[in-house]
């Protein structure tokens, strides 16, 4: 006999790592070029001497400096082990078998698996024509099933932000017991009205996601935050795999908010090559959505895997979505000008579709 797995986890890919190999330029994981600060190196090498400990299990420190950084009470913040987890257990804690999460698509690839996982239905609402959330037709799908809608501001991966009032609209329109993700990894990025801090206040179904993996550059080190009312922080709790949050990735957080106003004038570089890229992205025939994070998206359809395929070989890593598009995180500028001297030759437009004039 074979040992007895759930069969419907046969529907979810095993993990395949993503191609890497020696001097590729890795412009696949919406990660920082830059490593750690030294103050955020010093801090977490000195909590190494103290690895024989468990962490914190409430995170009591992480939980205090994050409240007084966004104005809010200790009560209204959870951690977790990348804002990934805290998905994961917003699925778990909103959600019986059979109950309906909705989000768009395409967006973040984790909500479809931390649904399934969760035993809840996926409802994915297709992306509007400009790649941006349709929040009508998402209106449209909630049902007496739905329990949780994820909103993935900037979207991962096309780049669109919402606004305030556009976001501010749909959160009057949803239903008061259906709890919505503001799922915000990209929000240090962005330069729209729209922060889901000021948002939840008065809404105690709406919870925010934010994550160190990206602007503060912690990737490596795991972890994130949900600000929420406490009704849903107290769940979460509830839920969390116990000591998920290491000592290394707390003491790493601690520091890197000490550092905030170093780390966020490093989105302004980012933000400026955006701009540079998709510009000359345009120019040279491209479509590219309007981003506002640290990616851009080519919306290549069935061209895509040629594509990202003739990218890996000339050294460069970018992430390919099916038959749908491929999207490329902006690095630094030396990175950005080798994607560049790639994309804008002639054989590579051709192979983006663009007509090339003889
Ligand atoms: C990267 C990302 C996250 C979180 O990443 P963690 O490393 O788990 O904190 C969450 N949501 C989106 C949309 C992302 O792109």
């Amino acid at each position: 006999m074979t040992p007895h797995i759930r069969p419907d986890l046969a529907s979810i890919p095993a993990y395949v790592p993503g191609r890497n190999f020696p001097g590729a330029i890795k412009l696949a994981s919406n990660e920082t070029t830059l490593g750690p600060l030294p103050s955020v190196r010093d801090a977490v090498a000195e909590a190494v001497g103290h690895a024989n400990r468990y962490p914190d299990n409430g995170a009591v420190a992480l939980i205090e400096t994050l409240a007084s950084f966004l104005n809010v009470e200790p009560a209204n913040v959870a951690a977790g082990c990348g804002s990934v987890t805290l998905c994961q257990e917003l699925v778990q804690v909103t959600c019986d078998p059979g109950d309906e999460v909705i989000y768009a698509w395409r967006s973040f690839e984790a909500y479809p698996v931390v649904t399934q996982v969760g035993h809840a239905v996926s409802v994915k609402v297709p992306l509007a024509e400009d790649f941006g959330h349709d929040l009508d037709a998402m209106l449209a799908a909630i049902t007496d099933r739905t329990r949780l809608i994820f909103i993935c501001n900037p979207n991962n991966p096309t780049g669109n932000a919402l606004s305030k009032a556009e976001l501010e609209s749909f959160l009057n329109a949803v239903p008061s017991s259906v709890v919505v993700a503001l799922d915000e990894a990209y929000y240090e990025y962005s330069r729209s009205d729209a922060d889901g801090i000021e948002l939840f206040r008065n809404r105690p179904n709406v919870v925010v996601l934010r994550t160190f993996s990206k602007a503060y550059g912690l990737a490596g080190i795991r972890v994130g935050y949900a600000v929420a009312h406490p009704e849903i922080i107290v769940a979460l709790g509830k839920v969390h795999t116990p000591f998920s949050v290491s000592a290394l990735a707390q003491t790493a957080a601690i520091a890197s908010l000490a550092a905030a106003d170093e780390l966020l004038a490093r989105t302004d570089a980012v933000i400026a090559e955006r701009t540079r890229v998709r510009t000359a992205l345009i120019e040279a025939g491209y479509t590219v959505p309007e981003s506002s994070a640290n990616f851009v998206y080519l919306p290549l359809l069935e061209l895509s895997p040629g594509y990202a395929d003739a990218s890996t070989e000339s050294g460069i890593l970018i992430r390919q979505y099916g038959t749908e598009g491929v999207r490329m995180t902006i690095g630094d500028p030396d990175e950005n000008d080798a994607f560049l001297a790639f994309a804008l030759t002639d054989e590579v437009k051709r192979l983006a579709g663009i007509g090339v004039s003889a």
